[in-house]
């Protein structure tokens, strides 16, 4: 997708602080964090919206969680904890469409969530 924000940073066309980059995903901090470890993880295949998965995507949204799961070791904050979310469409605030696994941690969570 040419006009997708996400799909840029997986071209290089728009600079990332790229976390982890593999052959499915790529994994880079947010531009506007909200707690102190917060990072992206996204699938390198445009998808729009959780609603847009299917069984063909298994595998890959699989491989999201444990991506997180390295990033949150190797940032340190796996044994405190963290807090993995994605968000669907307008009344979850999704603002990006193109999916992607917050992954936030290094201060307590809140819940519910707002
Ligand atoms: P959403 O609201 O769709 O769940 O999350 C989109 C996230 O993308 C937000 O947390 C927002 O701060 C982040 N974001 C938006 N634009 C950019 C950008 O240009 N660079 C980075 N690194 N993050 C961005
Ligand atoms: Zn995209």
């Amino acid at each position: 997708m040419t006009d997708c924000l996400f799909c840029k940073m997986i071209s290089g066309e728009i600079k990332a602080d790229v976390v982890l980059d593999d052959d499915k995903v790529l994994a880079f901090r947010d531009i506007n964090p909200q707690a102190p470890v917060h990072i992206l993880v996204i699938p390198k295949e445009h998808i729009a919206t959780i609603n847009d998965l299917d069984e063909a995507h298994s595998d890959m949204v699989g491989q999201l969680y444990l991506v997180a799961k390295q990033i949150a070791a190797q940032e340190g904050i796996h044994e405190a904890g963290y807090r993995t979310v994605m968000n669907c469409n307008a009344d979850a605030g999704q603002s990006v469409y193109h999916i992607h696994l917050h992954l936030l941690g290094g201060r307590l969570m809140a819940w519910p969530p707002g």
